[in-house]
């Protein structure tokens, strides 16, 4: 069985933070330190990374590992480079193309790439795959905001779960779990003939 390097295990719970509010810049944790935040000023939780230790909790994706494959184009289950072609990076995402004309172009990605390995086996593992996921080719992407927990000022407790851009004065009364890709020049493509 293939744990996904993104998956969160059992033994990895965030560490205690105190959040507090800072009057000018948003949320920020009591006892902040250097690598609280990322490089765009946003907070992030305190999280261990011990992979391969306890249980995989599929579904639970783990912050910065996903952060970490996200910003430097990782494939999420493996952590290789993901795959890249003349028609771009390769992305295996659900299949949302009623949802508007030209789709995913534009899209606010939070699932990291792929190499074609992993999709392959993904897709072999699970046919079910086959319904509801397409591979798509990405010519370009830009990291450009976070999926996190916002809180509101005045009011020290998180309300909503929302997706912002790091241009939007309010990320900073986010507290991320996921950094956002969004996608251009996409190309919903069949992957069948390259796995040979
Ligand atoms: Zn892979």
């Amino acid at each position: 069985m293939t744990v996904p390097y993104i998956t969160t295990w059992s033994t990895e719970r965030p560490l205690p933070a105190q959040v507090v509010e800072h009057p000018r810049f948003g949320i920020a944790y009591a006892d902040e330190t250097m690598g609280d935040r990322d490089g765009n000023g946003v907070l992030w939780p305190r999280m261990p990374s011990r992979p391969g230790h306890g249980r995989p909790e599929f579904g639970k994706v783990h912050p910065l590992r996903q952060r970490r494959a996200m910003r430097r184009l990782l494939c999420q289950v493996c952590a290789g480079p993901a795959d890249r072609t003349g028609r771009g990076v390769l992305w295996m995402l659900r299949d949302f193309r009623e949802d508007w004309p030209g789709w995913p172009e534009r899209m606010a990605a939070i699932e990291p790439p792929v190499c074609l390995p992993c999709a392959g086996t993904s897709i072999r593992a699970c046919p079910a795959l086959r319904k509801g996921y397409v591979t798509v080719r990405v010519r370009h992407s830009t990291v450009s905001g976070v999926y996190g927990v916002r809180y509101l000022p005045g009011a020290l407790a998180p309300v909503e779960d929302a997706t912002l851009t790091f241009d939007d004065p309010a990320v900073r009364w986010v507290r991320a779990a996921q950094l956002v890709r969004e996608l251009h020049g996409c190309t919903v493509v069949d992957i069948a003939p390259d796995l040979g």
